[in-house]
């Protein structure tokens, strides 16, 4: 069937209190695997590309957007194409035509002010564009009333990894995390008279909260279709121990007028996921629970095949565990509201 929309998915898993799962894809094993684990139980997907695995892919988009464009036009669950935590302008402006349905734009290494300009320039361009976008906003440090974060990034200016390259769950890696240039005053020249303010912590930063009130004023000022929020979740978790603040989620929620996202949700045990669908979260980020299954069953395979050679054998069970973990997720899931996923998930 033809690519769906993001904001279509969302939407609908939103009125059904229900969330759609995004997962990224880095491989073209990732996209099979994914589309699998959707089939498998029988439920809507988005495949989300982030700017990281671009850059992985010696900074290319097409290649891997093409692949993923072509397998999900083949799937038999509605797939939606998603472009994730942009920060390049040049990467933005190539989403429409490489396939992508939806943007997550992702400016909260600047300061509020300028977070808040470039984010709304870029909002601007991709409604014009048709497409559907998602930003996010932490906590704004520096406030009254507000907690001192210890773990907060040393250098504003350095904008840098999320996904792939902090193991551990322990947040930001030190020094810039990916070794990327800055990248100068801001996307779409929006930032560019911007008041500098405090920094905003990111979203994923350990200790990291979005505020209810700000976040209501910056989706209205900046006319996103929806927003991820900071309720203690971290990117790259490798242990699902993070706990949820719910009762914040739950003001967030009341809040914010448009559907709110988790990232991070590798992190999260199977019950803080249910409870935070259930809490208002419509739309659930995973991508490191899908590389723990590849790189594990890949690991067990090698050393109990030492032989083994031929790429085909190893890659064809990282995929298979990736579709299990997939399908397991979206299970899971589908706990927070049966009947928006058939009945056929349990209940307890
Ligand atoms: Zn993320």
């Amino acid at each position: 069937m033809p690519l769906a929309a993001t904001g279509e998915l969302v939407a609908r898993a939103a009125a059904a209190h229900s969330a759609v799962a995004a997962f990224n894809i880095i491989t073209l094993e990732h996209v099979e695997a994914v589309i699998a684990g959707a089939e498998e139980a029988r439920s809507p997907v988005v495949l989300q590309v982030s700017e990281n695995a671009v850059k992985f892919r010696y900074g290319r988009l097409l290649p891997l957007a093409a692949a993923a464009v072509a397998a999900a036009e083949r799937a038999c669950v509605s797939v939606a194409l998603h472009l994730d935590h942009v920060q390049s302008d040049d990467l933005l402006r190539q989403a429409p035509g490489a396939g992508f349905g939806s943007v997550m734009y992702d400016a909260s290494r600047l300061p509020y002010a300028q977070n808040l300009a470039a984010t709304r320039a870029a909002a601007d361009w991709a409604h014009a564009q048709g497409l559907w976008i998602e930003a996010e906003l932490g906590s704004i440090g520096g406030k009254t009333g507000q907690p001192e974060y210890a773990t907060g990034r040393p250098d504003d200016a350095a904008p840098g990894v999320r996904e792939e390259s902090v193991p551990g769950g322990t947040g930001v890696a030190p020094g810039g995390r990916d070794g990327s240039a800055p990248s100068g005053p801001g996307p779409s020249g929006a930032g560019v008279s911007a008041p500098v303010g405090p920094p905003t912590l990111d979203a994923h930063a350990p200790g990291a909260r979005t505020d209810p009130d700000e976040a209501r004023a910056f989706v209205a000022r900046t006319g996103v279709d929806a927003l991820a929020v900071a309720i203690g979740s971290v990117h790259a978790m490798t242990t699902r121990t993070a706990a949820l603040d719910h009762e914040l989620l739950q003001r967030l929620s009341a809040a914010v007028p448009v559907p709110l996202v988790l990232h991070g949700s590798s992190g999260v045990p199977d019950d803080g996921l249910v409870a935070a669908v259930a809490g208002g979260i419509a739309k659930v980020n995973v991508g490191t629970a899908l590389n723990q299954a590849m790189t594990g069953a890949i690991r067990d395979f090698l050393a109990a095949h030492p032989e083994a050679v031929d790429s085909r054998k190893y890659l064809s069970v990282g995929r298979e565990a990736m579709a299990g973990e997939v399908a397991r997720i979206i299970r899971v899931l589908g706990r927070a509201a049966p009947a928006a996923h058939g009945g056929r998930a349990a209940t307890s």
